[in-house]
């Protein structure tokens, strides 16, 4: 047997060397699942099968660069190379170049990424002259992108009378015309959003047998990654092209299945035993990732999901120690917490800090956590924000290397044509884009012709235009003599985009200066890398398809020492030995918008499940009881899924941090038996909890200790009522509930309570041995 080989148990083994044929290994989190599709690559190679007939689909590029480094170790470097490995969009928009004339694309396509199909969509909105309160950008486009991951074209949409009813019961009659404005604007810059390349590569596939012919017989071993989250459009493809030899192999978790949001389909992994004869179905049971406790505790939450296949994950891992929860007073307090526990663990055990990440559930969470990392001088790095490529100087010097490559390109053209200054008006761009879509030409071509067509624009304005389809044209003549690091150099002197920096000192100035010369440094980087694999161009058109397909995880070359912080649907796949799940709290996780129905919430139960086996060593989960949210400070009740592990795996901390004090929320805590009356007005689903009034485990676990209640003298320094000053009936003022009314005065000793009715429409108990009122 191979010595590689050897690395694998008998369960991870099996499918390892299974040669042929469909099959599909379901396993746990950690169990091994790319650790497998790694292997298996290695092993078809060794079997004869030639590189370059093997295709592998991997959530990000970076899973695709880590697999394909592993398998180099073992088949050597240069077969390696000939390995199709990416992402779906990074791999079809490769075919897509080759074969865009069929379709009618150039093969020099540009592609727009989010933020230019949302500007795309708002002048269309604009030139409609729709409402833009009722036309919401985000919306228009998330909707295109799941017809188009559903391969509803525009033709297909206005035959479905089913999909325009639903459009106009939403008050968007016009949603179809956008739509078909949109493709056709994208088509005629000839570029290619996202979506498209998936959508396209299907077109291709379907309406060209020869060309399917062609790629079917080039992978004739297609492997797929991650397989929960495909959508229909990935799903289609993948089918496609192993029909003919039907050597497929793919790995998934059900219960990893988190981006529904985005059209993946649970489906696909589930159906996959019906969509091909004789599929063989691996297990893998064992999982090498974690700890016993948090494998149990991870088992213990995903028991409560009624949709999912069974399956059993178990560790002979160490115990490990139990997962920490942590109740903090505000998000700050949350993020200091975080903090000061990373920091105790580096000093204690001597780490580093790439062994440590902070996941949250949306990206807004991040700044209190930075705070307090920065506070400490913790090093860390925000994955998933706004990417490097999408920076503003950055994305303008793209794109004046878009319009080199593709002079069509309607987004960048809008973006660079007067920056630096050149005293082209948004008058003028109007014009322009009417006569464009007039004459059925692109902006450029229209500027080009500007002397012959009948456009309303004057004399200096249409030098100006023409100066500017000079410069870009200089820049064409270079694209085909020098190489993609010279012009881009000279394209940043020419255009003026230095100059143009060069006049702001301020740090963020400079900070943007030094973004375009690690842009320049990638791209050299990229010039050297190309030049070592033989039939590499190293254009430049390469290098855009490169960056605008990297993801933000990409990016990072995972040489610096930081804390990652990222959103839970971003670390997928991964592993670190410390993982903290920060803001476990009620209607942020789960999300409030995630509440209507079963299906969703328990998405959002799969979602802590990716979350919590991420660790390896040890979990923290932490919540706070109020927190800052669209700018309000909220009251919040911790997550249902903190009392949905078994309390054998858990170890209720006290927090690390000076407790600020707050008499509203510790009388909850404290005192209140009934907490939930006064705080939480929503419903709780009732379904969905195990027992009785819900309190968190949590809490409830820290209400009878002794030393967990603070003394009164805490208290120095508030006015508080507990001297029993307070009658019902009393008018008194709250400091942070405003004036209210005493409606009742109940219980005795250190338990005294008042219930208030305040004048903001709230009624809330309020222990008096903390509460600050005031009787007026
Ligand atoms: P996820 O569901 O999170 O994607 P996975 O099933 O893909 O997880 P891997 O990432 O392949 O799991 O493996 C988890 C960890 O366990 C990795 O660090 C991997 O190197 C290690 N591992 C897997 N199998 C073995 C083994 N047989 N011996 C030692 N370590 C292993
Ligand atoms: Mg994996």
């Amino acid at each position: 047997m191979e010595k590689y080989l050897s690395q694998l148990n008998d369960a991870q083994l099996a499918p390892t060397v299974q040669k042929d044929g469909p099959m599909i290994v379901i396993a746990g989190a950690g169990s091994g699942k790319t650790r497998v599709l790694t292997y298996r690559i290695a092993y078809l190679m060794s079997q004869g099968v030639d590189a370059f007939n093997i295709l592998a689909l991997t959530f990000t590029n970076k899973a695709a660069r880590e697999m394909k480094a592993r398998i180099a170790t073992i088949v050597g470097e240069s077969e390696a190379k000939n390995l199709w490995m990416g992402t779906f969009h990074s791999v079809f928009a490769k075919i897509l170049r080759f074969e865009a004339d069929r379709l009618g694309y150039p093969s020099n396509f540009t592609i727009y990424d989010t933020q230019d199909s949302d500007k795309l969509i708002a002048s269309i909105i604009k030139e409609m002259n729709l409402d833009k309160e009722i036309y919401k950008t985000k919306q228009i486009r998330s909707r295109i992108s799941s017809y188009k991951n559903s391969l509803i074209t525009v033709k297909a949409y206005f035959k479905n009378p089913e999909l325009m009813e639903a459009d106009k019961m939403a008050r968007r009659p016009l949603m179809g015309e956008i739509y078909r404005n949109y493709v056709d604007r994208c088509f005629k810059a000839g570029v290619m959003d996202f979506d498209d390349l998936l959508l396209k590569t299907n077109e291709l596939l379907t309406r060209f047998p020869e060309v399917l012919a062609k790629y079917q017989d080039k992978f004739r071993y297609i492997l797929v990654d991650e397989y929960q989250d495909t959508n229909h459009s990935q799903y289609l493809i993948v089918r496609a092209l192993s029909d003919r030899f039907q050597n497929i192999c793919v790995v998934g978790d059900d219960a990893q299945s988190i981006y529904a949001f985005r059209g993946a389909n649970i489906n696909n992994i589930l159906n996959f035993q019906k969509d091909y004869d004789n599929v063989k179905l691996f297990r893998l049971e064992q999982n090498y990732r974690s700890t016993k406790n948090i494998v149990n505790a991870a088992n213990s939450i995903i028991d409560k999901n009624q949709t999912k296949l069974d399956k059993i994950v178990w560790t002979a891992n160490e115990e490990g120690p139990k997962i920490k929860v942590n109740r903090s007073l505000t998000d700050g307090d949350e993020g200091r917490f975080v903090a000061s526990s990373i920091f105790e663990n580096k000093m204690q055990n001597q780490l580093p800090n790439s062994d440590f990440a902070v996941l949250y559930r949306t990206n807004a969470q991040s700044r209190s956590i930075e705070d307090a990392l920065r506070k400490r001088d913790i090093p860390y790095r925000i994955y998933g924000g706004l990417s490097f490529y999408q920076r503003k100087e950055i994305k303008d010097v793209l794109s004046y290397l878009r319009l080199i490559i593709n002079p069509a390109d309607e987004e960048a053209l809008k973006r660079v044509i007067n920056y630096p200054a050149r005293g082209i008006g948004q008058t003028t761009m109007d014009r322009l884009v009417v006569a464009a879509n007039n004459y059925g030409k692109t902006i450029f071509e229209v500027i080009q012709n500007i002397d012959t067509l009948p456009v309303n624009i004057h004399g200096g304005a249409r030098n100006k235009l023409k100066d500017f389809t000079t410069l870009i044209e200089s820049f064409q003549v270079m694209n085909k003599t020098a190489n993609a690091f010279d012009l881009a150099e000279h394209v940043t002197k020419a255009s003026g985009l230095i100059r143009e920096l060069k006049k702001d000192s301020t740090p963020e100035g400079v900070a943007r200066m030094e973004n375009i010369e690690e842009l320049l440094n990638g791209i050299r980087d990229f010039v050297e890398g190309q030049k070592e694999i033989a039939d590499a161009t190293a254009s430049l058109a390469e290098f855009l398809e490169d960056v605008a397909l990297a993801t933000d995880l990409d990016a990072d070359k995972g040489d610096a020492d930081h804390v990652a912080l990222m959103t839970i649907h971003l670390a997928k796949g991964l592993e670190f030995p410390y993982v903290y799940i920060v803001g476990l709290e009620e209607d942020l996780f789960p999300s409030a918008m995630s509440l209507g129905t079963r299906s969703e919430l328990e998405e959002e139960r799969r979602l802590f499940y990716v979350a919590l086996t991420r660790a390896e060593k040890q979990a923290y989960l932490t919540y706070a009881l109020s927190r800052y949210r669209w700018g309000k400070l909220i009251d919040a009740e911790p997550s249902r899924f903190i009392e949905e592990i078994d309390d054998a795996y858990l170890d209720i901390i006290t927090p690390i941090q000076e407790r600020r004090f707050n008499p509203m929320l510790d009388a909850d805590i404290f005192g209140d038996p009934e907490p939930n009356k006064v705080r939480f007005k929503k419903p709780v689903q009732p379904t969905l909890k195990k027992k009785g009034p819900p309190v968190s485990k949590a809490t409830k676990k820290e209400v009878p200790t002794s030393k967990n209640l603070k003394p009164v003298s805490q208290t120095k320094g508030h006015t508080n009522l507990f001297d029993g000053k307070l009658a019902v009936g009393n008018m008194v003022e709250h400091l942070r509930f405003g004036k209210g009314e005493v409606l009742k005065i109940e219980g005795t000793g250190a338990d005294v309570k008042a219930e208030i009715k305040f004048d903001n429409g709230g009624v809330k108990k309020l222990l008096l041995r903390f509460a600050k009122l005031e009787v007026i």
